[in-house]
């Protein structure tokens, strides 16, 4: 039995068969590349689901980790502790938001969004409790959130679920206002859909969001779980509409790989009092130290910006690709977020042949294929994916994977 089996094997018998996994058992890591336990070199162009941010073990996280690691980790928020007030004052200043609340993950940092818009309808909105949310969205795997999410197959098996959730398509203003009522405390929405299939909306789409959510007086909260902290080009994607929300969740990209989540509220919104929220892990000096580390490197190294250049390079050979290959029916994304739609429901095993040939990169549909490479990835490594994605096109095209 060799080692590989062994592990997979091992996996099997004890854990929870929820993910389903490439056979692929990763060992090691650097910038943009992977390695397996037989030494193969993957390109990884899934970056632990756009949360690598900086690369694989990039040397600045590695260094807050053994730094932090030594002083203090974890203290609990009886205590006030240094890194996780200067990651607060960083992202307040960097953001345009009043308050923060560290967590652990995107699904907690969304959560608190919910609390949010609960406890302010109850109190500033005559007991409003509604949450318009769009179909085709992602937010997560607790109860509330599968239950905001659009897609039925995460919410079938867990009913009843949480109350209060109106879905309306995405991308579609008059739907939110009609959806409207005076029970409606918020609008959650994604900027850009990661997992419903990385779907862009128009660029008025957003702005009229806010618009409305001003004129309704019902709060507008922005998951940018997937699109925060550098992936799409800004530091936060709702930037690239000149709107700001009331309160925001982010996770991914913000720890490097390390697991941190927040979510961020305006003051008139930071409606959360001593006693009403809480986390025993969350904001522990740690996890904060690291995404002190990676914020302050991506703002001083304008990576927002290179991953606004990069991604118009990586736009242009997707799109170079669509005209080789009619296969390819549609490119869509922004900054490091990409997908390429394909005319027939080939996603899985073409993200399987892909892998084999040496590139990491996802499903997001039947039909999508998903690109959100580290935002450090360069233009070689790109050019080195787009030749892989190349060569599996022409080999589906010819009729078949093999
Ligand atoms: C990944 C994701 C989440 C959930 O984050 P977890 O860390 O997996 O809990 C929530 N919202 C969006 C938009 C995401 O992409």
């Amino acid at each position: 039995m060799t080692e590989r089996e062994n592990w997979i094997e091992l996996e099997k018998q004890y854990f929870l068969p929820t993910s389903k996994r490439l056979p692929i058992t990763l060992v090691r890591g650097e910038g943009t590349r992977v390695w397996d336990l037989d030494g193969r070199e993957y390109l990884d162009f899934v970056a632990g689901i756009a949360a690598v941010s900086l690369g694989h073990c990039h040397p600045e996280v590695v260094g807050a980790i053994e730094r932090q690691s030594r002083e203090l980790m974890h203290t609990s928020n009886y205590y006030y502790t240094i890194p996780q007030v200067k990651l607060a004052k960083l992202l307040c200043d960097s953001s345009g938001l009043d308050k923060v609340f560290f967590c652990n993950s995107g699904a907690e940092a969304v959560e608190g969004l919910l609390k949010i818009a609960r406890k302010w309808g109850k109190e500033k909105r005559d007991g409003a409790f509604e949450i318009i949310v769009a179909e085709d969205a992602f937010h997560g795997r607790t109860l509330a959130t599968v239950t905001a999410a659009g897609n039925e197959k995460y919410r079938a098996p867990f009913t009843p679920l949480v109350e209060g959730f109106v879905r309306v398509p995405f991308n579609d203003v008059p739907a939110i206002k009609k959806a409207t009522t005076g029970k409606t405390a918020a609008v959650l929405l994604e900027p850009l859909q990661g997992e419903g299939g990385v779907n862009v909306p128009d660029d008025d789409y957003l702005p009229q969001v806010r618009a409305w959510c001003d004129e309704a007086g019902i709060l507008l909260l922005l998951d940018e779980v997937q699109t925060g902290v550098g992936r799409t080009g800004k530091l936060f994607a709702h930037q690239h509409y000149g709107i700001e929300p009331d309160a925001m969740a982010i996770a991914k990209a913000l720890g490097g790989g390390f697991p941190i989540g927040a979510f961020l509220a305006k003051d008139h919104c930071a409606v959360l009092g001593p006693g009403e929220h809480g986390t025993t892990f969350g904001g522990n000096a740690l996890a904060c130290e690291v995404g002190h580390t990676v914020l302050k490197y991506m703002l001083g190294h304008d990576l927002p910006g290179q991953v606004a250049k990069k991604g118009e390079y990586f736009e242009r050979k997707l799109h170079s690709l669509a005209d080789r290959h009619p296969m390819v029916t549609e490119v869509r994304g922004k900054g490091l977020i990409w997908a390429l739609e394909l005319d027939r429901p080939v996603a899985e095993e073409m993200m399987g042949a892909c892998s084999e040939e040496g590139l990491l990169v996802n499903n997001v549909k039947p039909t999508a294929l998903r690109f959100i490479p580290p935002l450090t990835v360069s233009e070689e490594e790109i050019d080195g994916a787009i030749e892989i994605v190349d060569r599996v096109l022409a080999r589906f095209e010819a009729g078949g994977p093999k």
